[in-house]
């Protein structure tokens, strides 16, 4: 599988635990002892309480596309396109709505209340990034 083309993220000391847990397939997120409130993306501190205590929780699927959008541009010479980008949110995990691509089905297919589950893809510098895998049926294509 070829790498996503595009700039590398830049990793920070809040972020860094989010990249390690992407290498192995993990999607991890912050979650906040003292309130319970998880955040995504990390950033060292709780958006409900303000507290710095946060630890990394890791969340499976499925996910639900909140919101989507189909990129036609090709921002790079070897990017190909077109390519979905999904916004995804988790049942029970307010807070939290991860941006991703979609593999499993066409472009013009993904649709908002899709389920997905979490996945990764080779991304930009070596890094992964989210790729969500469109659940059989979802999309109420038969294949
Ligand atoms: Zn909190």
């Amino acid at each position: 599988m070829n790498a996503i083309p595009g700039i590398p993220p830049m990793v920070t000391e809040e972020t860094e635990p989010f990249w390690v847990g992407a290498a192995a397939g993990r999607l991890l997120v912050e979650h906040c002892p003292a309130c319970g409130a998880d955040s995504f993306p990390p950033r060292g501190i709780c958006r409900r309480c303000r507290r710095r205590a946060a630890e990394f929780v890791e969340i499976t699927g499925p996910g639900i596309v909140y919101s989507f959008t189909v990129n036609y541009q090709r921002w790079l010479p070897e990017l190909e396109v077109p390519y979905a980008i999904v916004l995804v949110e988790f049942p029970g995990r307010p807070g939290v709505r991860i941006p991703g691509r979609v593999r499993g089905c066409a472009p013009e297919e993904v649709a908002i209340g899709m389920r997905v589950e979490v996945g990764f893809e080779p991304g930009p510098g070596g890094y992964a990034v989210p790729s969500f895998l469109a659940r059989d049926g979802s999309t109420g294509v038969t294949r």
